[in-house]
């Protein structure tokens, strides 16, 4: 099929839930994927922060073969070797005691919601359950966490939503005190906030709420689920800070590119879980975990998360140069590959033109054009994005609009 035909089946059968790029891609390799028509783009999207190896990494590609022609599925009610392998990786490189396997962002979210909530009524009292996120947040499309979000442009036309959470303004340490409550149970943040428009949490903030949480005896939960797995130039974002969740979720990068999520928790909060209490059918089954190690051992133990550091660091100074360049660039922010320019102008249009000279960047915010591109890029890739990005920036500097 070519793209229009692609396209035009799309519009007649799948639901319309997504406003998608005219854009029918359907092969993919390293940081490079290539349209129906057969032309190449650099991807400096990922799948949305998923494809951190590359698409079709070989060792992925390989390990979910080899599981899919032994076992792809046989349900929780057995144990299963590639969950248990996958947990001790992600429990000996973490503050983890125990992990819970699901199948995305949102379910793991929402896992770690149901658990913080069991966790508060067995050990807090009856009437703890209230959990502080943060405005900007990110955490997910199920109805708990459309609420836990704190942007109500997701939440508009869903109501009534679940009760129990609060809004608090990122990185102000005094609102946070202040909105802590006699049914707060929980504190709930993304290290650096991705869909939100690429903010960074400061060290002193972080450290001041771990401090509210230990005198209040709350849990402190991270959504690392875009922030996590190398994404910022350490395996879990919080790791530069050296401020340690009580809970925290992955996905996205997690199956590299193959769907999983999970959910995890140190021993005593992972401990307020017994049988019975939450489960997933899909979750944790043999297909996901086998990519999900393999992707993992390459993140661990191929020098992946130290080249998204690198790469990462000379990106954002060849893009902070660009900010001295252009007026209508008004901030650079991010660390490792989740990158964001903040322009005073739309930056739609630069995603267009951009992809119309064979690169894919994302815009969230519509101001706030987003890098998250494969943690496998070389300087050399970020040197051809970047001379296609200050094309753009040219023709959209004189008028070219
Ligand atoms: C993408 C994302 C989610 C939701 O993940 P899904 O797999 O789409 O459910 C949750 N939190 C953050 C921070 C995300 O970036």
């Amino acid at each position: 099929m070519n793209t229009k035909e692609i396209i035009a089946m799309t519009s007649a059968y799948v639901m319309h839930t997504y406003g998608r790029i005219p854009l029918a891609l359907v092969r993919g390799e390293g940081a490079r994927v290539w349209d129906a028509e057969g032309r190449e783009y650099l991807d400096f999207v990922g799948g949305l922060a998923v494809c951190s190896l590359g698409h079709c990494h070989p060792a992925v590609t390989q390990a979910i073969a080899a599981q899919a022609r032994t076992l792809m599925h046989v349900s929780n009610l057995y144990h299963i070797e590639p969950q248990a392998r996958l947990a001790k990786v992600l429990v000996e490189n973490s503050c983890a005691g125990k992990v819970f396997f699901c199948n995305s962002g949102a379910e793991a979210n929402e896992a770690a919601i149901k658990l913080a909530r069991k966790y508060a009524k067995k050990n807090l009292g009856p009437d703890k359950y209230e959990i502080i996120t943060a405005l900007k947040s990110f955490h997910g499309r199920t109805l708990a966490t459309i609420t836990a979000t704190g942007q109500t442009k997701y939440q508009q036309g869903f109501e009534p939503l679940p009760q129990g959470f609060k809004y608090v303004p990122f990185n102000d340490l005094n609102a946070l005190k202040e909105a802590v409550g006699p049914h707060t149970c929980a504190v709930m943040l993304e290290p650096v906030q991705g869909e939100g428009g690429v903010y960074e949490v400061t060290p002193e903030y972080l450290t001041g709420v771990k401090e509210i949480c230990r005198q209040q005896g709350l849990l402190l939960i991270y959504d690392e689920v875009q922030c996590g797995l190398g994404r910022t130039g350490k395996f879990l974002a919080y790791q530069h800070y050296g401020v340690e969740p009580d809970i925290f979720t992955l996905a996205k990068a997690l199956g590299g590119g193959f769907p999983i999520g999970a959910m995890l928790a140190r021993e005593n909060a992972a401990s307020a879980f017994s049988p019975g209490d939450h489960a997933s059918t899909f979750g944790g089954n043999p297909l996901a975990c086998a990519a999900g190690l393999a992707a993992m051992d390459q993140m661990l133990n191929r020098g992946v998360v130290d080249n998204a550091a690198r790469v990462g660091e000379y990106f954002k100074n060849k893009l902070a140069l660009l900010s001295g360049r252009y007026k209508f660039i008004s901030e650079v922010r991010g660390r490792g590959l989740l990158l964001g320019v903040e322009l005073s102008v739309d930056g739609r249009e630069a995603v267009v033109r951009c992809q119309d000279r064979g690169l894919l960047i994302n815009c969230v915010n519509n101001n706030v054009l987003r890098f998250i591109p494969p943690l496998i890029i070389t300087e050399k890739d970020v040197d051809a994005a970047l001379e296609i990005l200050t094309g753009v920036l040219d023709e959209i500097n004189h008028g070219g609009k």
